[in-house]
């Protein structure tokens, strides 16, 4: 594995989580959909997984980040989501941080950058997850791993052009 001194900060549980976001967003990406996964680690360490839905016309809310909250409210309850991580393929978008925030999801980890995203052609929304979560208490870091999920990002723009 090539070194990336942006990911110094990473450990290895969020290497893990991160590369298996990072897995999601191939599986999006195979389904037709938007190239984005996101892992849920609750404060307990139960985890799921999920990504982003094809999309539907009229309908482009199916993000990772929201479809793994509404997912991890169904399958453990509301209480399980306080101090949550979510491990994103992509920086959240702000409907996604938002999302993320009334869930009362503590930390977001995210791996391609919105910069990254817009070089394949991927619209993003400002504000950055960073810039949205962290005056209200929410610990985000990230780009890490970032080529990894560039690879993803081109591989959709190659299937999308
Ligand atoms: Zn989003």
């Amino acid at each position: 594995m090539k070194s990336d001194p942006k990911s110094a900060g990473l450990s290895p549980v969020d290497a893990l989580h991160l590369r298996d976001a990072i897995r999601a967003s191939r599986a999006a990406v195979a389904a037709g959909a938007m190239p984005f996964g996101a892992v849920l680690v609750t404060a307990d360490g139960r985890t799921l997984t999920a990504r982003n839905a094809p999309a539907v016309p009229g309908d482009r809310t199916g993000h990772a980040e929201t479809n793994a909250v509404r997912d991890a409210l169904a399958a453990f309850g509301a209480e399980a989501l306080r101090g949550a991580t979510v491990y994103a393929s992509g920086e959240p978008c702000p409907m996604c941080s938002g999302t993320m925030y009334w869930a009362g999801v503590a930390r977001v980890v995210f791996a391609g950058s919105g910069a990254a995203m817009a070089a394949q052609g991927i619209d993003t929304i400002a504000p950055g997850c960073a810039q949205m979560l962290a005056p209200l208490g929410i610990r985000v870091d990230g780009p890490w791993l970032e080529p990894d999920a560039a690879a993803v990002y081109a591989d959709w723009a190659a299937g999308a052009r």
